[in-house]
């Protein structure tokens, strides 16, 4: 199973954000679209997540044909770069949200919602208010509230970006940890060559539009595509 992406083409007027993109992101990692900004690695992602559609081919997540299904259809998980938690409900209700909309049964919410809130370690935080919390714990918030619907995909653009350089680290090597207790096949969106190569399994380089390179951080290094790529990495430190 995987994410596939087949002959995926994307225009804002006569720009070519995505110029007949195919790539096959395989399940149950951890996969960085990595690149310089304008490259289309945001435009790629929602495209996966259905919140923008492709001009040209085929997105198929996990076996379904996703190429004409509406984002809450297609079983995905999503985070943001700035995140918007509704300021006036508390981390518990912001987390419990999808789950109440889909009407499950109270006793179900509480529990899965105690489940996720321990898994992003909030659980003393469950009756603050967004504000009350900090960048980096309202980013695990944002991420337990992706994971409440159990999606089979977790879509995440630039998760960590707005957050100074010492929260970041942690969060990425949280971000790892999470992902080797949950295994949700998770894809995301960052510009920065070290976080994609410390935390994510496979690696997909795009830049103007075009996916350069699909590998691990150790194939990308070993056996680099093109001399963009090479570049790109830089030299090994
Ligand atoms: P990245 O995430 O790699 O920085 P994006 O996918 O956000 O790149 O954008 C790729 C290119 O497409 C950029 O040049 C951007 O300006 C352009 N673009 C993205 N979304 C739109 C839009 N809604 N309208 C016009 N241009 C867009
Ligand atoms: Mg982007």
């Amino acid at each position: 199973m995987s994410i596939e992406i087949v002959n995926v083409g994307k225009r804002f007027g006569d720009f070519v954000a995505l110029d007949d993109v195919s790539v096959s992101i395989p399940s149950g990692r951890l996969t960085a679209l990595l690149g310089p900004s304008g490259g289309g690695k945001s435009t790629l992602l929602r495209i996966i997540a259905g919140l923008e559609r492709a001009d040209t081919g085929k997105v198929e997540i996990e076996g379904v044909d996703a190429t004409r299904l509406p984002p809450q259809k297609r079983n995905v998980g999503f985070v943001f770069q700035h995140y918007a938690a509704f300021k006036h409900l508390t981390v518990r209700r912001n987390v419990a949200f999808g789950l109440e909309i889909r009407k499950r049964p109270k006793d179900e919410v509480r529990s899965r919602v105690d489940e996720l809130l321990a898994l992003v370690h909030l659980e003393q935080f469950a009756e603050r208010l967004p504000a009350q919390l900090s960048g980096g714990q309202r980013q695990r918030m944002a991420l337990a509230r992706a994971l409440a619907v159990e999606p089979t995909v977790l879509l995440l653009d630039e998760p960590f970006g707005a957050l100074d350089a010492k929260v970041r680290k942690e969060l990425r090597d949280w971000l790892r940890r999470l992902h080797d207790e949950v295994h949700v096949t998770t894809v995301f969106v960052t510009h920065d060559q070290e976080e994609a190569l410390e935390v994510a399994d496979e690696i997909v380089v795009i830049n103007e539009g075009r996916v350069e390179q699909i590998g691990s951080p150790d194939d990308l290094y070993d056996q680099p595509a093109n001399e963009f790529v090479m570049r790109f990495l830089g030299p090994v430190t």
